[in-house]
C-alpha cells in the first residue's frame, strides 16, 4: 500500500480555535505529524468567549490537564447554568441548569410529568426547586461531585462548566500546544496558493514570503475565513430571519462581590446583555441588532448597566448568524468562527470547536481525502448547530413581550419546523425527545420552555395512577433533598479560595 497518512497540518489563525486544534492535535499526533500555526498579531482574534458547557471538561481532561492550575491560569470562576432575566415576560427570572436529570424519574417516566399535575393543582414551586443547579446557583453556593455520599445523591454528580478570561486561555493552549511541539509564524497570510488540477489548498504564503505547504488545512481564521470562503469559496447560509441579533458590544468591568456560579443573561429592548464573572473583572456585552438600536445607543446602555467600574472602552463586534454551506471542503476544515457563528446566548461556540476537533479526529484523512468522509463530516456539522440554533430560537420566539419592535418581530417570526413541532409537542403533552446526539437534552429544554412560559396542557397519563397525596408527598420530598444537599455546599466563593485561587493581575 503507498503512504498516504497526513504529514504537514497548516493552522491557519491563532484564536480560541486555533489553539484548542493545535493542542488536541499536538496530543493525539505527538511528533509523528508536523502542525504549523501561524497568526497574526497585528490581525488578533475576537478576544471574547468566556462562558462553556460542561463538555469543556472532557477535552481537558482528553489533554490531561491539572483542572486547578488550569482555573488559576486563566483567572477561572465555576458555571452551574445561565440565569435568565426577563425572558418571557419583564420581571420574568430563571435558570438553565447543567445536569442530567429534573428532580428524580420515577415509573419509567421523567420527573416533570409528575410536576406538571402538581403545579396544575396549585401543589410544585417554580421547576427550578427541585433541580440542584437551579437552587445552589441563586444562593452563589458551588461545590464538586462529592465521593463520600450514596451514588443516588444530587452531590454525586454536579455538572459545571467553566468561565474564564479569553485571552488568558488561548495564551495557556499555545504554550500546551508549543512544548508539543506545535511551531507557531508570526504574521500575515497574504496569498493562498491552490493545486492547479484540484483545487486544493497547496500552501499558504507569508507577506515576508515564506511559503507554509500542508497536506490538511485548518481554517480558524475566524469571520473572515481565509481560506474556506475567501479560497475556496464554500457559501454560508444566513439565519438572520430567526436570529435577528448581529451586533455585539463588549466591556468588561470591575468586580462588585463574590463571583456567582452562573452567567446572567437579561433581555434587553434590542437583543440581551451577558454577564460573566471571573476572579479578576467581569466580562459584560450586549448583543443586539442594529436595525432597532444603534451601536453608541447599545455601548451607553451597556455601561449604564455594569455593576462596577469599567475596564476599557466598549468595542463593537459584527456577525451574521448562520453556517458555511460546507464546513470541510477538499483538504481545508474550517474550525471556529470560520466555520459559522450562533450568538453566545447557550455559549455553545466553544463547546463546537471541540466538537468539531473531535468530529476531524474521529474522522481523520489521508492524502486522497475521500468524499464519503468529508460528507459525513459535514453532516454531522449542520445537524450539530442547526439543534443548536433552534435551542437558541426558543429564547427569542416563546415570549410574550411587546414592548419594543424587537420583540413584536421575535415574537412572531415564523420558526423553523423542528422547533415549532418541539414546542407544539411540549405544549400538548408535557413530551420532549432529543433528536440523536444533539447537546441540549430533556433537562436544557424543559427548563427552558418552562422558564419561557410554555405551559403544557396536560402530563403523561400513567402520572395518575398515583394518589394525590403520594404525589404531593413525591414532589415534596424531591424538593427537600435538593434543598438539604444544597445546604451543605460551600459558597462559590470559599470553593476557589480553598482550590484554585488565581494570582491578582494588575488592570
Ligand atoms: C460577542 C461574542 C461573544 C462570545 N461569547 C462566547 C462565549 O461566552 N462562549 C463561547 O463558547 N463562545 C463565545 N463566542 C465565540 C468565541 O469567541 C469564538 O468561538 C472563539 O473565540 C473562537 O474564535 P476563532 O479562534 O474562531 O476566531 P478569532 O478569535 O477571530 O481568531 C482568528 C485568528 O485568525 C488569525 N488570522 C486571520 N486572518 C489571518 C491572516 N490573513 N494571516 C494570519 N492570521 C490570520 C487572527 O490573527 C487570529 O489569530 C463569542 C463570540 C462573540 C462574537
Amino acid at each position: 500500500m503507498v503512504e498516504k497518512s497526513i504529514k504537514y497540518i497548516v493552522i491557519v489563525g491563532g484564536g480560541t480555535a486555533g489553539w484548542m486544534a493545535a493542542a488536541a492535535m499536538a496530543k493525539v499526533f505527538g511528533r509523528a505529524v508536523s502542525i504549523r500555526l501561524v497568526e497574526s498579531e497585528e490581525i488578533g482574534t475576537v478576544g471574547v468567549g468566556e462562558a462553556t458547557v460542561p463538555a469543556l471538561g472532557h477535552f481537558n481532561r482528553m489533554l490531561e490537564i491539572n483542572e486547578a492550575e488550569f482555573m488559576r491560569q486563566v483567572q477561572g470562576t465555576f458555571k452551574l447554568g445561565i440565569e435568565f432575566v426577563d425572558w418571557g415576560r419583564i420581571g420574568d427570572r430563571y435558570m438553565h441548569g447543567f445536569g442530567t436529570t429534573i428532580g428524580a424519574d420515577f415509573g419509567g417516566q421523567p420527573f416533570h410529568q409528575y410536576w406538571i399535575k402538581a403545579r396544575q393543582a396549585g401543589r410544585a414551586k417554580d421547576i427550578g426547586a427541585y433541580t440542584l443547579h437551579t437552587m445552589a446557583g441563586p444562593l452563589g453556593k458551588f461545590m464538586t461531585s462529592a465521593s463520600d455520599v450514596p451514588a443516588s445523591s444530587p452531590l454525586a454528580d454536579i455538572a459545571y462548566a467553566y468561565h474564564f478570561d479569553a485571552g488568558l486561555y488561548a495564551r495557556y493552549l499555545r504554550r500546551y500546544a508549543e512544548n508539543l511541539g506545535v511551531r507557531r509564524t508570526e504574521g500575515k497570510v497574504k496569498q493562498v496558493i491552490q493545486r492547479p488540477d484540484d483545487g486544493f489548498i497547496d500552501a499558504v504564503v507569508m507577506e515576508n514570503g515564506e511559503k507554509i505547504s500542508g497536506d490538511l488545512f485548518i481554517d480558524c481564521s475566524g469571520f473572515r475565513g481565509l481560506l474556506i470562503e475567501q479560497t475556496l469559496k464554500a457559501g454560508y447560509e444566513d439565519w438572520s430571519h430567526w436570529l435577528p441579533c448581529n451586533s455585539a458590544v463588549a466591556a468588561p468591568c470591575e468586580n462588585v462581590g463574590p463571583p456567582t456560579p452562573f452567567v446572567r443573561c437579561t433581555a434587553r429592548e434590542a437583543g440581551w446583555t451577558w454577564r460573566i464573572p471571573l476572579q479578576h473583572r467581569t466580562g459584560n456585552g450586549y448583543v443586539y441588532s442594529n436595525k432597532y438600536i444603534s451601536d453608541d445607543e447599545a455601548a451607553n446602555n451597556l455601561l449604564g448597566w455594569l455593576d462596577g467600574r469599567a475596564l476599557g472602552n466598549p468595542r463593537v463586534l459584527r456577525f451574521t448568524p448562520g453556517r458555511r454551506n460546507k464546513v470541510w471542503d477538499k483538504n481545508v476544515v474550517a474550525i471556529g468562527l470560520a466555520s459559522g457563528f450562533l450568538e453566545p446566548l447557550e455559549s455553545t461556540s466553544i463547546y463546537l470547536i471541540q466538537s468539531a476537533i473531535n468530529r476531524l479526529l474521529s474522522l481523520f484523512p489521508d492524502r486522497e481525502f475521500d468524499q464519503s468522509t468529508i460528507d459525513r463530516y459535514n453532516a454531522q456539522a449542520a445537524f450539530e448547530i442547526e439543534r443548536i440554533r433552534d435551542f437558541i430560537i426558543l429564547h427569542f420566539c416563546a415570549t410574550e413581550r411587546s414592548d419594543t419592535p424587537f420583540w413584536d418581530y421575535c415574537r412572531t417570526m415564523s420558526l423553523p419546523e423542528p422547533l415549532a413541532n418541539t414546542i407544539r409537542l411540549f405544549r400538548d403533552t408535557g413530551r420532549y425527545y432529543r433528536n440523536a446526539d444533539e447537546l441540549f437534552g430533556q433537562l436544557s429544554w424543559v427548563q427552558v420552555m418552562v422558564g419561557q412560559r410554555i405551559v403544557p396542557r396536560k402530563y403523561h397519563p400513567i402520572v395518575d395512577r398515583m394518589s394525590d397525596q403520594d404525589l404531593y408527598e413525591f414532589v415534596g420530598k424531591v424538593e427537600q433533598v435538593i434543598r438539604s444537599c444544597v445546604d451543605v455546599m460551600p459558597s462559590h466563593q470559599a470553593f476557589i479560595d480553598k482550590w484554585c485561587k488565581a494570582p491578582p493581575i494588575a488592570m
